[in-house]
């Protein structure tokens, strides 16, 4: 006898990548930053510090202006999150309830899968087609089709779908379109534009990769204000921290940082692509901060192994019906070159 929710007996609970916490590793495997963030953060979490016995501000309205002045926007047009991964979950609750449809791209972030399990939804995967643009049958309707999610850049492939492109997929789908852009600061363009022009459409970001501060928890999403004060109801009244917000506010001030920073990852994201290529693996052009690489008789999976053994941990990455390969996260250039060594010795 279980006292549980079948659909949550039934389902597989997502697994965050390998975070080896003894520090032996060079981790090329969860798509983190490299570099340490804008020394504003740590200035931020020392001053907020000694006002920790208040609550936090539950709105996070510092931050919100902030990110309203980033993107051309109102305050109340952004929602902040702790995590991306909170404002997926927030949203994926307010909009899709039991028994009904919530949709994705395949292979791509599987915790839409999860989040759409825990409401005791159903999900359909669409399969990117093999050049990872999206199919018409992503854009069908469905009458039980509540949320459809797309990571922009996307993940493993790194693969963008130019904006045009995700404004028609929102103009003929019957319901919201979540557009994923944890990545969208390692790309040249993106879909913040489209918020105003399309009310189906909701843009998270998150701060954890091109922000360097995976560690603190923080993420936006921007929507317009009518949905946001919906879901609004659906977040916990803290559910970003004081430390958190102050932090956050001042790494998206500091866009000097970031733009010193994506130059660096770019250009060691272009070797990387270049070097592994030369090595004979087939490896997708990138717009974000990690590759997604093939081998064409060397199986992913020994690869990762002897990776491995040698203390450089890649992810490997397993979608049945589609395929297997190496997303590997775009390091320091001397973690790269000590990975495409291991790599040059092993193929
Ligand atoms: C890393 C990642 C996130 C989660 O970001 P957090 O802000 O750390 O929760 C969301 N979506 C995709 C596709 C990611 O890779």
């Amino acid at each position: 006898m279980s006292y549980l929710r079948p659909n949550i007996e039934a389902m597989a609970g997502y697994l965050p990548g390998e975070q080896p916490q003894d520090g032996q590793f060079i981790k090329l495997n969860t798509n983190e930053n490299p570099y340490p963030p804008s020394p504003a953060v740590a200035w931020a979490i020392a001053d907020t510090a000694r006002g920790l016995r208040k609550y936090p501000d539950p709105m996070a309205n510092a931050f919100r202006r902030q990110a309203a002045e980033l993107l051309g926007l109102e305050p109340d047009w952004i929602l902040c999150g702790n995590g991306s991964d909170d404002l997926l979950t927030i949203v994926t609750r307010a909009f899709v309830g039991e028994g009904q449809l919530a949709r994705l791209p395949y292979p791509s972030y599987i915790l839409y899968r999860t989040l759409a399990g825990l409401q005791g939804a159903r999900s359909e995967e669409v399969r990117f087609n093999p050049d990872w643009s999206l199919p018409e049958a992503f854009a069908a309707g469905d009458a039980d089709l509540r949320l459809v999610f797309l990571a922009n850049p996307n993940s493993p492939s790194g693969t963008v779908v130019p904006a045009e492109k995700v404004l028609e997929v929102a103009e003929r789908l019957p319901c919201p379109l979540l557009v994923d852009e944890a990545y969208v600061d390692f790309a040249e363009s993106n879909c913040a534009h489209l918020v105003s022009r399309c009310d189906k459409i909701l843009v998270s970001r998150s701060l954890s990769k091109s922000y360097a501060l995976a560690g603190l928890r923080f993420g936006y999403l921007a929507a317009q204000p009518h949905l946001i004060e919906q879901l609004i109801k659906v977040k916990d009244s803290y559910n970003c921290d004081a430390l958190s917000i102050a932090a956050a506010t001042a790494a998206l001030a500091d866009q000097a940082w970031l733009a010193a920073n994506r130059a660096k990852i770019l250009a060691t994201r272009g070797r990387l692509v270049r070097e592994m290529r030369n090595l004979g693996f087939v490896t997708v052009e990138s717009h974000a901060n990690f590759t997604w690489n093939l081998h064409p008789y060397r199986p992913a999976r020994p690869l990762y192994e002897a990776l491995k053994r040698k203390r450089i941990l890649v992810r490997y990455m397993d979608y049945p019906g589609w395929g297997d390969g190496l997303r590997i996260s775009v390091g320091t250039d001397a973690e790269i070159d000590a990975c495409l060594e291991e790599l040059k010795a092993i193929v």
